[in-house]
């Protein structure tokens, strides 16, 4: 799943209005951006598979530590135990954060083939396999990702252009990065898709940034 993640975060904006969407982005892909990184330091692996389901040409043959249940229950935890320490008493929106990190998981569950790990070593692996269904995925995560822009749009107004035309953009691009890896041939090599996943940090920073110039929209 990619955008359907993005539409949680966008969503829970409606229920944590003081927490930035950059937080939020990157609770809810917490475990696409420590994926890459694991892969380079030679902890986790995958591998190219054209048809490995209908719609992703990977093979994820080994990530316990960026996707077990086990594993992101305890990223959870700690990702928002950082966010209750860094914020003083805010506990109800650390909360929320923890559960925007683990909702990634059953998400991925959704959609991955039996490959999500419940835990490391030996341990068990589920899927329901959406993404053998290309209508079926595509329709669910694009309107996941239209409920979610829609609540985040009504939670806050923009404070000046930035604000305005920086979360426009931000949704387009991924929507179009979605498109495109939909419609995309399977990548040239493993390194390919290990260094662009590591763009993802740039739509954490574009969301800490925009939602700076954005406001909770006041009650008129
Ligand atoms: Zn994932």
């Amino acid at each position: 799943m990619f955008i359907g993640h993005f539409a949680v975060a966008l969503g829970a904006k409606k229920y944590a209005p003081q927490v930035s969407l950059g937080a939020l982005f990157l609770a809810c892909q917490l475990a696409d951006l420590v994926w890459p990184n694991f892969v380079l330091l030679g902890l986790e692996s995958f591998a190219i598979d054209p048809g490995n389901t209908a719609m992703t040409p990977l093979h994820f043959s080994y990530y316990p530590y960026s996707h077990s249940l086990v594993a992101m229950s305890l990223w959870a935890a700690l990702f928002a135990a950082l966010y209750a320490l860094l914020r003083r008493g805010r506990v109800r929106p650390a909360v929320l954060l923890g559960a925007v990190v683990l909702s990634h998981w059953f998400l991925d569950v959704l959609t991955h083939r039996p490959d999500m790990p419940l835990a490391a070593g030996e341990s068990a692996r589920i899927g329901f396999g959406l993404w053998n269904f290309p209508v079926a995925a595509v329709s669910v995560e694009a309107a996941m990702f239209a409920v979610g822009a829609l609540v985040y749009l009504r939670q806050t107004q923009a404070v000046d252009r930035q604000g305005q035309l920086g979360l426009w953009a931000l949704l387009v691009l991924l929507a179009g990065v979605y498109a495109a890896n939909v419609a995309a041939p399977p990548p040239p090599s493993a390194a390919a898709v290990t260094w662009s996943a590591q763009a993802m940090w740039l739509f954490v920073a574009w969301a800490f940034w925009v939602d700076r110039h954005r406001a909770p929209r006041s009650a008129a």
